[in-house]
């Protein structure tokens, strides 16, 4: 392998390059943009564009194209050539300042949620300076992001670049209250682990369910899954490795700081982990990855597996957001300091948190909701559907001592005083660790483990950053106004955990004890995205987002439609994909194959009078009477989804889908799967589950 410090980033128009390449002064105009959102004016755009075109021309790139994150939740590019045409029909190769800011693709054909009428096509696409750009097959990629002509958002970063300046803005003012004259911004930070399957491709290419839906929706479970726990952490395969080790390189030439793998729980199961970054640019590379990682996988023969549950009886995917907030100085705010105003002002971020996702488990809940991800909440391999949090022991007991005035210390029986105290050392050991939880502290950083595989981490953090921003805000007009700074802050922090301290569960989250317990704590279970997703437009929320200015009740319920629309399309395609493979696939092959049990039987008794056919009658006895039974399911769940309904709105219709086709699928599956247990492997028309998962 070549040197990886000189292939880090080789991709990647990046901090290093723009100050080899650029002008000082464009330099310095641009890195001011960078830093403090300051607009670039169009002479600065053009020699930053015009330098940007050289240097991917030299790195084989032909085209440019704006790359962003529209609400279909993948990417999005549409890529124009640097050709210009000069005399004597010939070319240069040509790219402008206003080419690199501004773009204007036809958005009449990305998810709006009835923000934009169709006559008014129009959007555009902004550079994003914060995130580098890079080349990719020959393209220039440049990080913008996608509005409708009236300026809203119809993507996942606008949001999420407007919630990081809110969080900034609010944590700023708590940090001068604390005497903090060095930083000059807050940055959120994010690190996302990624889960994945990897599969044969060939193996996957014989499966309609995985080609149409992205999970199997039929399949018997096999003799071995996940029992022996033998996969986790495991010796990885030599197929596995080889794909795992491109894949590092690929990633490591776009600068993304990939830095950890291994084998999962659930057989063919891998997690990649990224070094964490500003939550901006962790978004946009979280998006790469997912893309690069299908992509290698096609050269090594096998399939990337994104969905959040791929195969039923086993685990699923996720994705785990780890989260803090630092300043630009590298102040880390979530890091316990050794010094009492330190530890004062850690514990204020702790109690602005703590009320955030107390009052907010609502937006946390729909920041990961989807039909996919509705199949692992609660599912005992995920964190439930109630969204709570882990503290660990040692903090908790700081908090019920600053609550109630008791011994924090068990050996030294002192009590917390706000502003005058040192923190113990927190444990970061895995000892310490719940992996039950949704949201746990880890030491200096939470992780949010709700996210499903698939998704764009922008959404979980718009929510994050902005609740969080909400908290800080109510904090800081109260101890702006107060006379005697360590007094209110006390009573702030104090107040907080009494009234926020029912959102703190140390204990096992996959437990039925903890489903009733947050029931009596007063806590939301929302278990399906139809149930979560209503929340999303309560007047609470539209006037929180308004006020942070990070969408417009307009955006809003462009989002909620949006999010159930693609709720009910994905389970719509699901039941079509079913009945197609039933009435195809699966109902023939019962068919053939209890023709040929029949021919046996008649063959024998032609031979043979008096001999038993006893198995033959047995098993065509069985499987007929499944067979006519898939076949009525199937029909039935036809008929729910062929025509399509008209519904008084889309929540309407996607309690239909989750209430109605949904189970329907799933009485479905429970007879096909009985079937393919009794069928002859020969006569089965798919992969087994056993094929599938140790087939690499
Ligand atoms: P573990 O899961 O064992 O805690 P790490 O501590 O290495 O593993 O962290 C897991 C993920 O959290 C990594 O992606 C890491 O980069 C990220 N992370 C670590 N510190 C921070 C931070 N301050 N902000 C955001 N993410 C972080
Ligand atoms: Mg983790």
């Amino acid at each position: 392998m070549s040197n990886i410090p000189e292939m880090f980033g080789s991709m990647v128009f990046n901090d290093t390059v723009m100050k080899e390449r650029l002008p000082k002064d464009t330099y310095k105009a641009l890195r001011k943009t960078r830093e403090q959102g300051k607009p670039l004016d169009s002479q600065v755009a053009n020699v930053v564009a015009n330098t940007m075109k050289d240097w991917a021309v030299e790195k084989g790139a032909t085209h440019f194209t704006h790359w962003f994150q529209p609400m279909t939740g993948i990417t999005a590019e549409k890529h124009d050539s640097f050709i210009y045409p000069v005399e004597n029909g010939k070319v240069i190769m040509e790219f402008s300042g206003k080419e690199l800011i501004k773009g204007e693709p036809d958005a009449s054909s990305f998810p709006s949620g009835g923000l934009r009428a169709t006559f008014e096509a129009r959007g555009y696409t902004a550079w994003d300076p914060t995130s580098n750009a890079f080349i990719k097959d020959g393209s220039l990629c440049i990080p913008t992001a996608f509005c409708s002509y009236g300026g809203e958002a119809l993507d996942k970063k606008t949001p999420l670049l407007r919630s990081m300046d809110a969080i900034d803005k609010q944590a700023m003012r708590i940090l001068k209250l604390f005497g903090n004259t060095e930083a000059h911004r807050v940055i959120t930070t994010v690190g996302p682990e990624q889960e994945y399957f990897l599969i044969d491709k060939a193996m996957y290419e014989k499966r309609k369910d995985l080609i149409y839906t992205g999970r199997t929706l039929f399949g018997a479970k096999p003799p071995k899954g996940q029992e022996l726990e033998d996969h986790y952490f495991g010796v990885i395969k030599p197929r596995v490795s080889a794909y795992m080790k491109e894949l590092d390189e690929e990633l490591w030439k776009l600068g993304i700081f990939a830095k950890t793998k291994h084998n999962e729980v659930a057989p063919s199961q891998h997690e990649l982990a990224p070094i964490f970054t500003t939550s901006n640019v962790a978004s946009d590379q979280n998006q790469l990855t997912m893309e690069i990682m299908k992509k290698v996988a096609t050269k090594h023969g096998l399939t990337c597996l994104l969905h959040e549950k791929p195969f039923a009886g086993i685990n699923g995917s996720g994705k785990h957001n780890n989260w803090s907030v630092s300043t630009d100085t590298g102040v880390n705010l979530l890091e316990p300091g050794d010094s009492p105003r330190e530890n004062a002002q850690f514990l204020l971020f702790l109690s602005a948190i703590i009320k955030a996702v107390d009052e907010h488990q609502d937006l946390l809940r729909i920041s990961v909701a989807s039909a996919g991800n509705d199949h692992r909440l609660g599912a005992n391999e995920a964190p439930p559907a109630i969204v709570s949090m882990f503290i660990g022991d040692e903090l908790s007991s700081v908090l019920k001592s600053i609550e109630d005035g008791s011994s924090y210390k068990q050996q030294d029986k002192v009590s917390m005083t706000i502003g005058s105290d040192v923190l113990p050392a927190f444990p970061k050991d895995s000892t310490d660790r719940n992996r039950t939880s949704p949201f746990a502290f880890t030491g200096n950083k939470f992780e949010f483990r709700m996210l499903g595989s698939t998704v764009s981490i922008a959404c979980a953090n718009i929510m994050l950053n902005t609740i969080i921003a909400d908290a800080l805000c109510t904090f800081a007009d109260e101890l702006e106004k107060a006379d005697d700074f360590n007094a209110k802050l006390a009573e702030v922090i104090k107040n907080t955990i009494k009234d926020h301290s029912r959102i703190i569960f140390n204990g096992n989250n996959y437990s039925d004890e903890w489903v009733k317990e947050a029931e009596k704590r007063g806590l939301l279970n929302l278990r399906s995205t139809a149930d979560a997703l209503p929340y999303y437009i309560s007047d609470a929320n539209i006037a929180l987002f308004e006020k942070y200015s990070v969408l417009t009740k307009t955006e809003v319920y462009s989002r909620y439609e949006i999010q159930l629309e693609n709720y009910c399309k994905q389970i719509h395609i699901e039941a079509l994909t079913m009945v197609d493979m039933v009435k195809k696939d699966i109902i023939p092959a019962a068919c053939s194959y209890m023709k040929d049990i029949s021919k046996e039987a008649i063959n024998k008794k032609q031979l043979c009078a008096d001999i038993s056919c006893e198995l033959e009658e047995s098993l065509l006895k069985k499987l007929s009477n499944l067979s006519a039974d898939l076949y009525k399911k199937t029909l039935v769940l036809e008929d729910s989804v062929v025509p399509e309904k008209e519904f008084k709105d889309v929540l309407e219709q996607a309690k239909f889908y989750r209430n109605t086709v949904f189970v329907q699928m799933e009485e479905t599956r429970v007879v096909a799967d009985e079937i393919e247990s009794l069928v002859g492997e020969k006569y089965w028309p798919y992969p087994t589950y056993g094929d599938l998962l140790f087939s690499v």
